[in-house]
């Protein structure tokens, strides 16, 4: 894929990654991508303030023991003075890749000034649901962060990922141009098939611009918000275009199931599945939607865990013993 200069650039891997230190800013936040609402924990700290690798030198630590999952993090305190082990994070070391971090801006309220800060937003494991695991749109959550540097990870080595414009193919290359522009040749574009190239359905639909495909990336949170943060796009190729090609990505349909399930479980929205149960079931039934690619970290730690044995002591706890040993899974 050729581009313009502005967003072409050799990538050049990062040597480090900044930890932060023992006092940086810490919160804790589901992923803003699907409904498995993995958990992520937050750390914002001053680009001149960071942490060590060697236990309690950094804010890596947990205190969580999980009697459900049996997994004890009581007084956890990572240590980054040698390699990371393999599915470290499922023993309390989270391996923290360069698209974890994102180098940003905050507004310091003592000193009345920008500083430049880290953002680091890295799979929790203390979280039951991904156990320091994570998907690779979830492993880019820090990278939503807007941010008025070209560099996207530590700032140790600039790569110049980070697209500050919209940008147009123009002559087999992209161009960045500017939103009023942008919004301008969409609006064009959109018009002219609308006017050109439809479709009479009959009332209330009426014109339809059947030469649009669109692909709908309808993901949006922990809360499986998709539709909630698609609407405005949603609303336009499904009622203003009435296209009927429209990919979904995620949601089974453009409705607002998500209000629907909050009213039926009581504020749980989406997040209803139960990981302990689809680690322990005999039977997964899956329909509609490729799990691997909308709900990734589900797919490869739960329902894995549980289809290769893995997860055949915890089956033991939740289901008789005896009846495991007919059914050959002990
Ligand atoms: S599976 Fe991936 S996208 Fe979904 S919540 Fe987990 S990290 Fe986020």
């Amino acid at each position: 894929m050729s581009s313009s200069s502005s967003s072409t650039s050799s990538p050049v891997p990062n040597r480090r990654i900044p930890l932060p230190p023992p006092d940086a800013e810490i919160y804790h936040a589901t992923c803003r991508f699907c409904n498995v609402g993995c958990g992520y924990d937050i750390f914002v700290f001053p680009v001149y303030k960071e942490g060590g690798p060697a236990k309690g030198q950094n804010a890596i630590v947990y205190n969580l023991n999980d009697q459900v999952f049996n997994r004890d993090l009581t007084n956890f305190q990572a240590d980054y003075t040698s390699p990371v082990i393999p599915l470290g994070a499922n023993y309390g070391t989270p391996w923290i890749g360069e698209g974890m971090v994102t180098r940003t801006v905050k507004y310091n309220t003592q000193t009345g000034a920008w500083e430049p800060v880290y953002i680091l937003e890295v799979p929790s494991s203390e979280c039951p649901v991904n156990e320091g695991t994570y998907s690779t749109r979830g492993g880019r959550n820090a990278q939503r962060n807007w941010s008025p540097f070209s560099d996207v990870a530590s700032g140790y080595a600039i790569y110049q990922s980070r697209i500050q414009t919209p940008m147009l193919r123009w002559n087999n290359s992209f161009q960045p141009i500017s939103w009023s522009y942008a919004i301008q040749v969409a609006a064009t574009v959109s018009k002219y098939y609308l006017d050109n190239e439809n479709f009479n359905y009959p009332d209330p639909v009426g014109p339809a611009a059947i030469q649009v495909m669109a692909i709908r990336s309808d993901h949006g949170g922990g809360q499986g918000g998709g539709v909630f943060s698609n609407m405005a796009p949603g609303l336009f190729l499904h009622m203003g275009l009435a296209t009927p090609f429209v990919r979904f990505h995620y949601q089974v349909a453009f409705s607002l199931t998500e209000d629907a399930l909050m009213e039926a479980t009581n504020g749980n929205g989406t997040d209803t599945a139960s990981m302990l149960d689809i680690s322990i079931a005999d039977t997964l039934v899956l329909w509609g939607i490729n799990e691997y690619s909308t709900s990734t970290v589900n797919f490869i730690q739960h329902m894995f865990d549980n289809i290769s044995g893995a997860t055949a002591s915890r089956k033991a706890q939740w289901f008789d013993q005896a009846n495991l040993h007919h059914l050959g899974i002990l």
